[in-house]
């Protein structure tokens, strides 16, 4: 297959980018499962947005904080600048966010955030967002998704990218020859036993990138959610009870039912203090009180929080609910410059992927989604340029792609999982070094 920009992954950032291309080009999206299995569609809080100029100091100081002073400053300005041009967009493309009675965007709050900046639409911010995306895309005859469909290698040269080897829902490998080649693959959850990803997310970019040598950056910098639905059953994908929940107002309790933090605290500090507490407590889960937040406000913003509990046989209006942290969001990633561009030639990183070090050591919340279609819609404003002039091909590379390599499907999963996996312990183990060097 030929295509002038390959995208592989359909979340948010994989669906923005494409919409952001020159309609003359052709794009292909290729998606390891279903377009709706996407931590975009589970993205339950909100999307942050720059309310007015006087919001922008204390909004850059928030995000800094929050990632420890470790972001990178530029990346944080770009992407706090492009906030409201981004959701100007999303509304144009039918994005419905609550409303308050004057009829003007509603703001709500969440941990680490010094003031309500966050647009949401219930608790299913995410799904409205991306639903929408994928209306839009489906209506531009350029673009083709294929569902079902995995990226198993790339084909390179001298540090130049020239498309992918695919594998089709069938089994059937493919080569596919791009100009530009996007990976918007989303991030690592499926690694870990306790997640709130989707289990096919497993950082294949990563992989491909150590075997390509292209460049990585904080990839042991792994965020924690501090309270996620406890569950015995360890395969199920966890379910997350949103940090807007907490700040809205609602509390959390030790086994005396006796509160032992401040819930706002940004999430990797509240995660310590969690797994401190259980291991004082010797408890597998800490409990979380949703019936500070009235009623009729729970039923509204959270209905499906709400409905999930119900579901799990709690009724949070009652009682309080078991939660518990678990794996969540990747601040690192393939290294990709204020355009998207990674260290390889052709190659662009979007969305969790990708690390232009916005998040610096911690994300603060409802920043992923907003960094993810900035930085998505510069990877396509970059692209637009580069597919003005005429790519080099190199046919000779794919007629020497040895398919074979590629037969066993198992066997190469278990191997990428265990090279990415090797390598964040690796980097985890070279920061501890360095703090005691
Ligand atoms: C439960 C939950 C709640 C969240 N809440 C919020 C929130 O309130 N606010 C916020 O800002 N962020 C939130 N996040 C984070 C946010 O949703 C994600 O960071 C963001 O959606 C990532 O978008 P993406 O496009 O990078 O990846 P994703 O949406 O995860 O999409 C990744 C895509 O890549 C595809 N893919 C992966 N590997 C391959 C391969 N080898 N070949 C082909 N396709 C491949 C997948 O099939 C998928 O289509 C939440 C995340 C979770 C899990």
């Amino acid at each position: 297959m030929k295509t002038d920009v390959l995208i592989v992954g359909s979340g948010c950032s994989g669906l923005y980018c494409a919409l952001q291309l020159p309609e003359d080009k052709k794009i292909t999206i290729i998606t390891k499962s279903d377009v709706e299995s996407s931590d975009s569609y589970l993205a339950q809080g909100g999307i942050c947005m720059l309310k007015n100029d006087a919001d922008y100091d204390s909004y850059f100081e928030d995000t800094m904080k929050a990632g420890h002073y470790e972001n990178d400053r530029e990346s944080v300005d770009i992407m706090i600048r492009s906030s409201q041009d981004v959701i100007h967009d999303l509304l144009g493309y039918g994005v419905d966010f609550a409303r308050d009675e004057n009829g003007a965007l509603a703001f709500t709050r969440e941990g680490a955030h010094s003031d309500k900046r966050i647009l949401f639409h219930e608790d299913i911010t995410g799904e409205a967002i991306t639903s929408k995306l994928y209306e839009a895309v489906k209506k531009l005859p350029n673009v083709t998704i294929f569902e079902h469909t995995t990226m198993v290698d790339i084909v390179e040269e001298d540090n130049i990218c020239y498309g992918a080897v695919i594998r089709r829902e069938d089994g059937t490998l493919e080569t596919v020859e791009a100009n530009e080649t996007v990976w918007a693959c989303g991030g690592i959850g499926g690694l870990y036993r306790h997640s709130t990803n989707f289990r096919h997310l497993t950082g294949d970019a990563l992989a491909l990138a150590l075997h390509h040598k292209v460049r990585l950056k904080n990839i042991n910098y792994v965020q924690i959610h501090p309270t996620t639905f406890f569950l015995r059953d360890e395969q199920e994908r966890s379910f997350l009870i949103s940090e807007s929940v907490r700040g809205e107002g609602a509390k959390l309790y030790d086994k005396n039912m006796n509160r032992f933090v401040n819930e706002l605290l940004p999430r990797d500090l509240l995660t310590e203090a969690i797994y401190e507490q259980m291991e004082k407590d010797h408890t597998e889960h800490v409990w979380e009180d949703l019936r500070t937040i009235p009623e009729e406000e729970l039923r509204t913003h959270f209905p499906n929080i709400v409905e999930h509990c119900r579901q799990m046989g709690y009724d949070v209006t009652k009682e309080c609910i078991p939660v518990v942290p678990a794996q969540h969001y990747f601040m690192g990633g393939v290294w990709v410059d204020y355009m998207s561009k990674t260290s390889m030639d052709r190659l662009y990183a979007v969305g969790e992927t990708a690390c232009n070090g916005v998040h610096g050591r911690n994300r603060l919340a409802s920043n992923s989604l907003l960094e993810s279609l900035v930085f998505a819609k510069r990877a396509a404003k970059q692209m637009s340029g580069e597919l003005t002039q005429k790519a080099k091909q190199k046919p000779e590379l794919f007629a020497a792609v040895d398919m074979a390599a590629y037969e066993d499907d198992e066997k190469l999963a278990k191997m990428y999982h265990k090279e990415v996996r090797e390598a964040i312990a690796e980097a985890d183990r070279r920061m501890e070094e360095s703090k005691t060097a």
